[in-house]
């Protein structure tokens, strides 16, 4: 029996995405080759990168003025590439913190250039601060952000506009919630979320930013480089892409992000109404910062947070343990996750709470 996946990543997988690898990886198309025996510099793999980085643009409506990219390796790997192709010891970048990544994203930074980290004022990361163009250093090359906290379940519904280009971590909401890509200069997502499996990043770039990248980045790095190759500098990993694809074509065929926006919204709203009432229950997240995609909550003490994950583990639910950096509990729910996933969950929190009743 399949098990219902909240893991926040990897994480769930459309069945219809499954099916399709598991014919590829025995025979892709017919061509007598399986997916993962193809090389990156075949025509084979040439049209599923072209098709992949078109069909990204369209669902993401992907204006002109940017280019997409696809590289080899994950979210660290891009705290990394962002600050080698933008940071010398001389320059400075400006972090916004609000939580684990955009701490580890800076951390990153550090190495390579002045990064400066605007710290949340909040007490914990269960709230979210709003940027003010005032905290960042007027030549700083860009303000780095986190769209949504996968460890905190905080999100940014609608993200900052200011006058330093902006760069953005999607790797926990691309594909999930529609946003503007006009006022972003830079945005990436590991795959492990919605785009597939891990192992392959996306990168969209304003094409200005991209003329603004240093010299001299050593070319594996560089973003110049791998848009000059159109991502196919060195090999990327072809199985990975693949599954990109499916999950793409797959996405569109359920309605593109706008749907997915819509429903995940309403998904979310259904678990967050339960947590309220439930006696078992409850959420630090301030409401307004409540992510649609990561939904972290609590048990009343400990002893009932053990109780419930054997709970979800007797009734085929994996992966609603919380971060081991936050503790609690967390339900994933990306687009992959299905309305009647929800329903099962919740149905699940509500027998946990007849049974337990003291
Ligand atoms: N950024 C965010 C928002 C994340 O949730 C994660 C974890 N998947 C990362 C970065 C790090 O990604 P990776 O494990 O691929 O390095």
């Amino acid at each position: 029996m399949r098990k219902k996946i909240f893991s926040s990543g990897p994480s769930q997988l459309p069945h219809w995405v499954l099916t399709h690898m598991s014919d590829a990886i025995l025979n892709y198309k017919n061509t007598g080759i399986s997916i993962a025996e193809i090389t990156h510099r075949s025509e084979y793999f040439l049209d599923i990168l072209h098709e992949l980085k078109e069909l990204i643009k369209k669902l993401l409506h992907i204006p002109e003025s940017h280019t997409v990219l696809i590289v080899q390796g994950g979210g660290r790997l891009q705290f990394a590439q962002l600050a080698a192709n933008y940071l010398t010891p001389s320059q400075t970048a400006a972090y916004l913190i609000t939580g684990y990544w955009s701490q580890k994203a800076y951390e990153y930074a550090c190495h390579y250039g002045n990064a400066v980290a605007i710290k949340s004022q909040e007490r914990d990361f269960y709230s979210l601060p709003i940027l003010h163009q005032d905290d960042i250093p007027a030549h700083a090359r860009y303000v780095f952000m986190t769209s949504n906290n996968t460890i905190y379940g905080t999100q940014y519904h609608t993200l900052p506009s200011c006058n330093i280009p902006l760069v953005v971590d999607m790797s926990s909401d691309m594909f999930t919630i529609q946003r503007d890509f006009n006022n972003i200069d830079l945005a990436f997502a590991c795959a492990q979320k919605n785009l597939g499996i891990a192992g392959c990043s996306l990168v969209i770039i304003k094409k200005d930013f991209l003329q603004k990248a240093n010299d001299n980045v050593v070319p594996i790095l560089s973003y110049q480089n791998i848009e000059k190759h159109q991502s196919l500098y060195a090999t990327l990993p072809v199985v990975n892409v693949y599954s990109a694809l499916l999950c793409m074509q797959w996405l569109l065929s359920q309605g593109g992000v706008e749907e997915m926006d819509r429903l995940n919204e309403y998904k979310a709203n259904l678990l967050y109404e339960e947590i309220e009432r439930n006696t078992k229950f409850f959420c630090r997240v301030s409401p307004a910062y409540r992510s649609r995609v990561n939904v972290c909550f609590s048990a009343i003490d400990k002893v009932t947070e053990e109780a419930f994950i054997t709970f979800c583990k007797r009734n085929n639910i994996v992966g609603i343990e919380g971060h081991i950096k936050s503790g609690g509990l967390r339900a994933s729910l990306y687009n992959a996750t299905s309305q009647k996933d929800v329903a099962y969950l919740i149905e699940i929190m509500q027998s946990f709470e007849k049974e337990y009743a003291i």
